[in-house]
């Protein structure tokens, strides 16, 4: 299959592709050299999601874009900070053959994301509590 891309969609799909993090449209539109509004920026996010340039996970209402070219995604947010982390170890793999099994589905990926606290805010949110009481 044949996809065009219009030069927009390939500058963004490079900011995305090239990220170590997932990305709103915000970042998104920071990191790019030409200056379009954000309609031009959200129409070339859902149609990349479409065709499955990008993933993304939603938090607090916010979507969040990361490429698809790894395959699963696996993150970590926090939500004090909202740094989102993304870990290796996948724990869906049994999860999924069940599932597959039980449904009798075939799963293609997977995203999986834990919503907490990072160990700085912990330590931050520690010392708040200490100096309150
Ligand atoms: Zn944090
Ligand atoms: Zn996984």
């Amino acid at each position: 299959m044949k996809f065009r891309l219009t030069d927009l969609r390939k500058e963004i799909l490079s900011v995305i592709d090239n990220a170590r993090k997932p990305l709103n449209a915000k970042i998104v539109k920071k990191r790019l050299k030409s200056q379009p509004d954000f309609s031009s920026i959200y129409r070339s996010l859902d149609f990349l999601e479409r065709q499955r340039f990008v993933y993304s996970v939603s938090f607090s209402g916010v979507k969040y874009y990361f490429t698809s070219k790894k395959g699963n995604g696996h993150f970590l947010i926090c939500k004090e900070c909202r740094e989102i982390l993304e870990f290796k170890d996948c724990v869906a793999e049994s999860l999924q053959k069940r599932i597959q099994q039980k449904y009798n589905y075939k799963i293609s990926e997977h995203v999986l994301y834990f919503e907490g606290l990072c160990s700085e805010c912990q330590n931050y949110l520690h010392r708040k509590s200490k100096t309150m009481s």
